[in-house]
């Protein structure tokens, strides 16, 4: 089953059952100032769960583009390195505001996935927050999940926020078993980050609203948010192990083939460039422009995180851009804004890509001499910044370089040659500074207001030019 065909199937199901369905909201959250980029289906209805916002539906369905690279959920360190993580990805859900509870919410999900798409219930897991004694009730007694396929998790699993502050409450997952020749145990044991278990559904109970002081409120109403990863499914349904592997991200892998000249299908550079081609034409689609603060900054980091990877498979030349047309083949069809904006994304991209080409060889050269006359394991932080500050290394690009040769970098010395630097500029200038640059590997970014975050700096001025 095609993943645009899986997309459809979930929204027409829950469509079925009373759910209205809802377009999706933007990569760029327009109602909260608290978010760097929507991270989960029920970011749109934030307002909706605290009472504030009413909507003439109680039950809703949709499909939500997300981005996970920085913020309170971040994994874009976990690109390339896990079969079922991306920075960007799409996440289907079904929501009830104040309609249905606990009970109803499991029997959609186990009904979804069992009769209608028929996956085989001894391959399905499930968890439940640690003293959710009536959801786990709900698993054995009434949907008749053995109660050894059940663990109960504590907070780090099992209980869903979305940020520090704003709407969560107890979840319960869905987790499938890829088979004994993938490494890994199920929920709970200490191998369970692997990907032989993988998480597929996750299904909150919405009961609080977290205040700035830790304080849980209880929501007006109890409602029910559910996230199940599109491409995870996918995956399951077409009977491969890895995300990477569904018909999506092998029509972009072989793109990137094409275009870097790598023969190896399974080079994990091409899985960072496929899954950073998405991320970076979705962002650039919803309004923002790589630059060097926040939300902006961050896509840069993508961007050249991408065009690394792409010179290490001997890339010289500008190649990130040509992949816009091929995502826009696999995508376009479910996401016409995409298409309508590729030329534009294109743009930015060439714009981005021959900015950082011109630094980018000199920087590995000075690199790679570094680490080669490395005593210990630490690449020091002066050298961090010296690659930041003139080859527009983002310090979690050289990060990623030092990972994939078992090095570290000092972060507290790139902070400390980054702060040393802030207050040169200070002294120096009679301006005052109207910029402040990220510095945490994290990508949690200082958080100056993100009201004017789009488009500021230079690649904004070159798209007027
Ligand atoms: P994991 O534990 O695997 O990192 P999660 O618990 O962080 O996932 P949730 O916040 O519960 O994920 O999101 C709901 C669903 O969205 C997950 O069950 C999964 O199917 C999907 N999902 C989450 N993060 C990603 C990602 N980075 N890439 C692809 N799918 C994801
Ligand atoms: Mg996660
Ligand atoms: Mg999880
Ligand atoms: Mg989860």
């Amino acid at each position: 089953m095609r993943t645009s065909e899986i997309r459809r199937r979930f929204l027409d199901y829950f469509a079925e059952n009373g759910h209205r369905v809802v377009p999706a909201g933007s990569l760029v959250p327009g109602n909260d100032p608290t978010l760097l980029f929507t991270n989960a289906g029920m970011n749109q209805f934030k307002d909706v769960f605290l009472g504030s916002d009413k909507r003439d539906y109680s039950r809703a369905t949709t499909a939500q583009r997300c981005v996970r690279a920085g913020g309170k959920h971040n994994d874009l360190e976990n690109v390339g390195y896990t079969a079922r993580h991306h920075t960007f990805f799409e996440m289907l859900g079904n929501f009830s505001f104040g309609d249905y509870f606990k009970e109803e919410a499991i029997g959609f999900a186990w009904n979804f996935l069992t009769k209608e798409l028929g996956l085989p219930a001894e391959k399905l897991w499930v968890t439940v927050y640690k003293d959710d004694d009536e959801a786990a009730d709900i698993w054995v007694n009434k949907i008749g999940v053995p109660a050894d396929r059940l663990s109960r998790l504590g907070d780090k699993d099992n209980f869903w926020m979305m940020g520090d502050t704003g709407p969560c409450g107890p979840c319960s997952e869905i987790f499938y078993d890829h088979g004994e020749d993938v490494p890994g145990g199920p929920p709970g044991s200490p191998d369970d980050d692997l990907d032989r278990y993988i998480e597929i559904w996750n299904l909150v109970f919405m009961q609080f609203d977290t205040q700035e002081d830790g304080i849980r409120k209880p929501l007006p109403k109890p409602s029910v948010d559910t996230g199940m990863g599109l491409e995870r499914l996918a995956a399951i349904l077409q009977d491969v192990h890895s995300n990477y592997e569904i018909d999506l991200f092998q029509a972009l892998i072989k793109a990137a083939m094409r275009e870097t000249g790598c023969t190896d299908i399974e080079n994990r550079s091409l899985r960072v460039i496929a899954d950073h081609i998405r991320s970076s034409a979705f962002l650039i689609a919803d309004g923002v422009i790589p630059s060097n603060e926040g939300r902006g900054y961050v896509l840069r980091r993508i961007i050249r995180r991408a065009i690394r990877h792409g010179y290490k498979l001997g890339c010289e030349g500008l190649f990130f851009n040509k992949l816009v047309s091929d995502l826009v083949n696999e995508m376009g069809e479910a996401y016409p804004e995409l298409a309508e904006q590729a030329a534009h994304v294109q743009k930015v991209l060439i714009i981005e890509e021959e900015q950082f080409a011109r630094t980018l060889a000199n920087g590995m050269a000075i690199l790679e001499d570094g680490i080669e006359s490395l005593e210990g394991k630490v690449i020091p932080g002066e050298l961090v910044f010296k690659l930041y500050d003139t080859y527009g290394f983002p310090a979690d690009l050289t990060a990623d370089v030092a990972r994939e040769k078992g090095l570290e970098i000092d972060q507290q010395g790139f902070e400390a040659s980054m702060a040393a630097q802030r207050e040169r500029a200070k002294a120096n200038s009679k301006f005052t500074l109207d910029r402040d640059i990220d510095l945490n590997l994290e990508g949690e970014t200082e958080f100056l207001g993100y009201e004017s975050l789009i488009g500021s700096g230079e690649v904004a001025k070159l798209l007027k030019a």
